[in-house]
């Protein structure tokens, strides 16, 4: 399915089943947001959902959510974060940043924190000071971007941003869901489960003033006075949006989401006229640490040149490696840092050798005569005085590696389970409101969460949280803007 589906009159429609001031269509943590914040602006909602219940991706994630800017969390911890700090941040990593909706979202991080603690959702006041992908623990900040690569870490402040819900496991964000769907049935939001939405409704005007959805077999139409929110989550589930936008995750990735991941937001959308951006952005990760000792070793591809910081973010480092010839890499290390990646789920396993010295593993990995002795050559001569003038590696992640003997692991893009996410959908401003392959903002359409392309657009700007920090950030803006249209 990559074709939107039909757009429907106002005026075809002979009965309608149902109405509400504002239709949210999809309860993850974007719908959600919107819903709650909708009826308490006073607007009747109804929720459309095509599963049995709400929770969508966002109640199997590992629950970190990106915010900053000063959170009780970071104070707590003794970071002295601030919104233009953030935004400096966002908007220098980005690779084709928003200003005004990373502004939006920086200046609402705080009160966006404490609502999200006030509905319930539980964050301790705890640090994880190390490099980790995600945390098993209930320990709450950690570092989950790129805020510590350079030449961001000389840009803004560096602070730690991902805040992770209180719950141990990995599967954090069921809880987040636990409470918010908890806030949503004590406010008897309206809801119709087991529905999909097929299409939406447009008046003579253009402005979208309802949906169709079918439910046990039978189609049927919800008329909005408001406006309908779209927040049905990404497109990974939808094999031939992905081989028009990104074929090579069809190979040995694994989408991560719920089966109605599929684009189907982004379609209905577009169905009335609305524009796409990043499409082929994409967060897929397989990272090689930890353990972090491994961070001390280089990256290097077939020609055997170095090409990222090896203490970028783990999805940074995807995408760069996506990018080189072949999606061919090795990761180079010598017996002093010498282990094996510890993530079984997302993850580079395969140890191609050892060697005894840098020419035997040169020939070893098949690379250029010369290369990568004169690659670590250079590396090594900096690394004695804790520089990499090449790339920027922190110091704290610099050794020269002269411990023989020498090893490599092979994490070329086709020797890697790789999860993703896909970052792509429909192009909002940062009122949420849909903007039109015209330039003019779509009326009655609003989207957040996955479906819209939102803060993150690119696996080299992703930092863990970027997907539930927006999209319970800006679902609540849709909710506020929808319930006082009309
Ligand atoms: C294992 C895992 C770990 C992750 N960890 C993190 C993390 O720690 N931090 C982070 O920021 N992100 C994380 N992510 C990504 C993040 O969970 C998602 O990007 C985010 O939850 C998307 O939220 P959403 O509300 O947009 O969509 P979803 O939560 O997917 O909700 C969309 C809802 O829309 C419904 N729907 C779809 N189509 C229709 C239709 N036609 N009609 C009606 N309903 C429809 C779906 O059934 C679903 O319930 C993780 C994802 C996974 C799977």
């Amino acid at each position: 399915m990559t074709q939107p589906p039909e757009i429907l009159r106002a005026a075809q429609i002979e009965r309608w089943n149902d109405e509400a001031d504002v239709i949210v269509v999809g309860m993850g943590i974007a719908g959600a947001c919107a819903a709650l914040e909708a009826q308490r602006a006073g607007a009747d909602v109804l929720v459309i959902e095509r599963a049995s219940a709400g929770g969508g991706a966002s109640a199997l994630s590992s629950g970190i959510f990106y915010l900053g800017g000063g959170t009780a969390v970071q104070q707590a911890a003794g970071y002295e974060d601030t919104p233009q700090a953030m935004y400096d941040f966002l908007m220098a990593n980005g690779v084709s940043p928003d200003a005004e909706i990373i502004r939006a979202f920086c200046d609402g991080c705080v009160e966006h924190f404490d609502w999200l603690e006030a509905e319930g959702v539980p964050f301790e006041r705890s640090y994880f000071p190390g490099k980790a992908v995600f945390l098993t623990t209930t320990t709450c900040l950690m570092s989950t971007g790129n805020e510590k690569v350079w030449p961001y870490r000389e840009i803004a402040k560096p602070a730690p941003r991902g805040h992770k819900v209180a719950r141990e496991g990995e599967n954090a964000g069921s809880l987040a869901m636990e409470a918010l769907l908890a806030r949503c049935a004590e406010a008897k939001l309206r809801t119709h489960f087991d529905s999909q939405v097929t299409a939406l409704v447009i008046d003579d005007d253009g402005r979208v003033v309802g949906v169709r959805y079918r439910k046990t077999g039978e189609d049927r139409f919800a008329r909005a006075a408001r406006g309908v929110i779209l927040s049905t989550g990404g497109y990974n589930m939808n094999k031939e949006l992905l081989a028009a936008h990104m074929p090579h995750m069809l190979g040995n990735s694994e989408p991560l989401g719920v089966p109605y991941n599929d684009g189907a937001g982004i379609l209905l959308g577009q169905s009335a006229g609305a524009a796409t951006q990043s499409m082929s952005g994409v967060i897929a990760t397989a990272s090689f640490y930890p353990p972090s000792q491994l961070i001390k070793g280089i990256l290097v591809n077939t020609r055997g040149e170095r090409f990222v910081a090896e203490d970028s973010y783990h999805g940074r480092t995807a995408a760069f490696i996506t990018e080189q010839p072949g999606r061919k890499a090795y990761l180079i290390l010598d017996s002093e840092i010498f282990a094996y990646p510890e993530l079984t789920d997302f993850s580079h396993h395969t140890l191609v050798d050892g060697w005894e010295t840098i020419e035997e593993m040169e020939a070893g990995l098949a690379l250029p005569p010369g290369s990568l002795q004169r690659t670590l050559g250079d590396y090594n001569r900096h690394a004695e005085n804790g520089e990499d003038p090449l790339l920027h590696k922190h110091p704290e992640w610099i050794k020269p590696l002269t411990a023989a003997p020498y090893a490599a692991f092979d994490v070329s893009f086709n020797k890697s389970v790789y999860l993703f996410i896909t970052l792509g959908g429909l192009k909002t401003n940062a009122r949420t409101e849909v903007v039109g392959v015209d330039g003019a903002v779509v009326p009655g359409l609003y989207a957040a969460g996955a479906c819209a392309s939102s803060v993150s657009r690119d696996g080299k700007d992703y930092a863990s949280g970027l997907s539930l920090g927006p999209g319970s950030f800006f679902g609540r803006v849709a909710g506020r803007l929808a319930a006082s249209a009309g």
